[in-house]
Order: C-alpha cells, then sequence, then structure tokens
C-alpha cells in the first residue's frame, strides 16, 4: 500500500513530447472510465463548495479523526508552505473544478502500454501519470489507477490537473521552485503536497458520496470470470421427428473466463438433452461438450456515471468436442448409441451489471459440428444448433 503511494506520488516533470510507445484508448464506454469519473465528480463537488472557513484546515490532517497514509505527506509542511498549499488551493478552486470534468476542455486518456515514462534530465523515468499541458491532455496509466485506493487516484488527478493550470501565461511543471517550496524539485514536492492535501478535503467534506453510490456495481475490468447459464436448444423439425424428440433440448453451461481489456480467453463445457417422451416409445438425446476458444468484447454505451458504462456485450467463437447420446425405449428393449463429433461454436451475450461482481447475461450461440449419424433410428444428426442462454455471472 505504502509502495503504491509513493509511487504515485513519484510524479515526473511534463512529458512534452516524451510518451514513448503508448497505446490511447478513447473515452468512449471504456469499463475504467466510470472510476475516473467518479475521482472528477468528487474533486469538482469538494472544490467548488470549499468555502473560506475550511481554508484554514487544507494541507492539515489536523481534523482527521485517523492518520490517513497521505498524511505523511503534510506532516512537518512546517507554517510558510502550509499557507502557501492553503492559499493555492482556494485561490484554483474553481478553475481546479471546471478541469475536473470528462466532458470538458481536458482529454483524458488512458495508457495500457506499461510503458508510460518521461524524460528527467539524462534518466528516463516511468510514472503513472503524464501532463501535456499545451495538447490539454493527461494521459492515466490504467492498471496503476485501478490499483490505487480511491483517495490516491483523487491525488494524482488532482496533481495532473495543477499541470493545467495557467499561473501568470505558463503552466505549473515539476521542475525548479514554486514559493517555498524551493530547489530543483519544489513544484513536484507542492504539487504531491497539494494533490494530497486536495485528496484529504475530499475525504474531510463528504464529497466522496457520489463515489460510494457507485461502488457496488461490478466492475466490467475485473478479470477472471465465472459464468453458469442455463441453455435452450433447438434442433431443427426434421430432426426432431426422426428422433422422436419432444421439444426443446434443455440443459447448462459452465465457464471460466479470462479478460484482459476487450479480450478474453474462454474454457468451458454444457450438457443438454431432450425431454423423454411418454408415448409408446421413450426417446431421449443428450449431448454434451467441451469447448475452448477466444471472446472480444464491446462497450456499446458511453455514460461514464452510471451503471451502464460497465454494460458490455461478448462476441465469442470457440472449438468444441462433442458427444451425442441417445436412448430409445418401448418398454421391452432399450437401444443406445453414442458417437462424437467436432465443431465450433460461435455467441453472443449480453453482461448486464449487478452488483458486488455479479452479472446477468442474455444471449444466443449456435454451434456447428461435423455430422454424426446414430444407429437407434439410423439417421443424421447435421444440422447446426441454435441456442438461447440466460444466465449469471461472477468475477473477481
Ligand atoms: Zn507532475
Amino acid at each position: 500500500m505504502i509502495k503504491i503511494i509513493i509511487n504515485f506520488l513519484l510524479l515526473f516533470p511534463l512529458g512534452l513530447g516524451y510518451v514513448q510507445a503508448s497505446t490511447f484508448v478513447g473515452n468512449g464506454g471504456n469499463a475504467s472510465d466510470l472510476e475516473l469519473a467518479t475521482v472528477l465528480a468528487s474533486l469538482k463537488e469538494s472544490l467548488s463548495s470549499l468555502t473560506g472557513e475550511e481554508k484554514s484546515a487544507l494541507c492539515t490532517c489536523d481534523n482527521m479523526a485517523y492518520d490517513h497514509p497521505l498524511c505523511h505527506v503534510l506532516d512537518n509542511l512546517g507554517e510558510k508552505k502550509k499557507q502557501f498549499c492553503q492559499n493555492f488551493i482556494y485561490q484554483h478552486k474553481n478553475s481546479l473544478a471546471t478541469l475536473a470534468r470528462l466532458d470538458g476542455a481536458i482529454k483524458f486518456k488512458w495508457d495500457r502500454s506499461r510503458n508510460l515514462k518521461v524524460n528527467v534530465g539524462k534518466d528516463i523515468e516511468e510514472v503513472s501519470a503524464v501532463t501535456m499541458a499545451d495538447q490539454k491532455i493527461v494521459i492515466l496509466n490504467e492498471n496503476d489507477f485501478l490499483a490505487a485506493p480511491f483517495l490516491n487516484r483523487i491525488a494524482l488527478v488532482s496533481h495532473e490537473l495543477i499541470h493545467l493550470l495557467n499561473d501568470n501565461g505558463q503552466f505549473i511543471g515539476d521542475l525548479g521552485g514554486i514559493g517555498p517550496f524551493s530547489g530543483n524539485y519544489g513544484k513536484k514536492d507542492f504539487l504531491t503536497v497539494v494533490g494530497a492535501a486536495i485528496a484529504i478535503h475530499v475525504k474531510e467534506s463528504g464529497s466522496m458520496e457520489s463515489y460510494y453510490s457507485l461502488k457496488t456495481i461490478s466492475r466490467a475490468y475485473d478479470h477472471i470470470w465465472i459464468n453458469i447459464n442455463s441453455v435452450t436448444g433447438q434442433m431443427s423439425k426434421g430432426i426432431n421427428k426422426k428422433f422422436l424428440l419432444k421439444g426443446a433440448l434443455t440443459g447448462s453451461e459452465f465457464d471460466v473466463a479470462y479478460w484482459r481489456y476487450n479480450l478474453g480467453l474462454i474454457l468451458g463445457g454444457s450438457s443438454v438433452k431432450s425431454q423423454p417422451g411418454h408415448e409408446d416409445i421413450t426417446s431421449q438425446l443428450k449431448y454434451d461438450d467441451l469447448k475452448g476458444g477466444v471472446g472480444y468484447r464491446i462497450f456499446p454505451i458511453n455514460s461514464p456515471l452510471t451503471r451502464w458504462s460497465q454494460f458490455f456485450m461478448v462476441f465469442s467463437a470457440q472449438a468444441l468436442f462433442g458427444t451425442y447420446k441417445h436412448t430409445l425405449d418401448d418398454g421391452y428393449v432399450r437401444e443406445d448409441d453414442k458417437v462424437n463429433v467436432y465443431g465450433g461454436e460461435i455467441g453472443w451475450q449480453n453482461f448486464f451489471p449487478l452488483a458486488n461482481g455479479f452479472w446477468l447475461i442474455i444471449g444466443g450461440s449456435i454451434k456447428i459440428h461435423t455430422p454424426c449419424k446414430l444407429d437407434t433410428v439410423n439417421s443424421f444428426i447435421d444440422q447446426p444448433i441454435p441456442s438461447l442462454i440466460l444466465g449469471a455471472s461472477y468475477a473477481f
């Protein structure tokens, strides 16, 4: 935890032109946007409602009921630095509140390359965020951001937003001194202090509520998914007739998936069977398979501060190994046959976020396999099986 905090506070200079090999993904319907939107909403709310009376409580942890790790940054600041920090936040609170918008003038971008670097003098530093002030772009390392506790996210974003403030016609960088924060890295130290101070203010002002109301929504960026579905498959009329089947095939499906961003690996299996008939002859068809493949998902709804930001659709293609088992029984004689098939399945599933990692799944699939002949009725099964699925998922 401390390590994360330290990483977050070691933010190095404005990376004008220094960002290397980054992959940018826009804001539209990204799963992590919910997290960023809640940070910005809390920032905006707490800064725009900051009163003159609250000013003297800024940049200290004096009113905190407990010792938050970010307070270590504010301990032993000294009167001069504390006052400079208080004045700065109070003076720029409205500008910062205006900057703290997903739909405002600033473009927030996610870096997924694990390769966010800036030049610091002769050295190249790995960083969690970079702001390109002249282009009004803030780039956040997505993994680092999601791994950080909420208040550390606030401190990080505050630091970056201050880089976008216009201070006497100039942007505030990390190098050089500012006010009582002197030395080569005076500005960086100052931004670290102000970032921590704003985060503590957010905590103290109670404006994390906009975050808490969204806190339980299941998050699409979880990696491991366990899905259990009920399946209803439909054979063609011709096959139903030949095999003396009654109605649809029903059963269940289980799979485990690993998702990273929009790509997933899926492993699972399904088992369906027909309802046994109750006429002269009982006929039952059972189908089981094991399957594995890949999925791609899209987030069609761009609404960062709502549950719908997490809704996604999965398109999947899997290879399968299946077995058909057919039983005919007329009360005196029973005949069984079993054959194996190979094939594939394409699927489309909608994932609706519930709470605490749980999801509702509605979708469909089509299985296509090698034609197979069952000796019980001396007939082939050679047609795709379309299915509907309804299920639940848990992700973590
Ligand atoms: Zn910085």
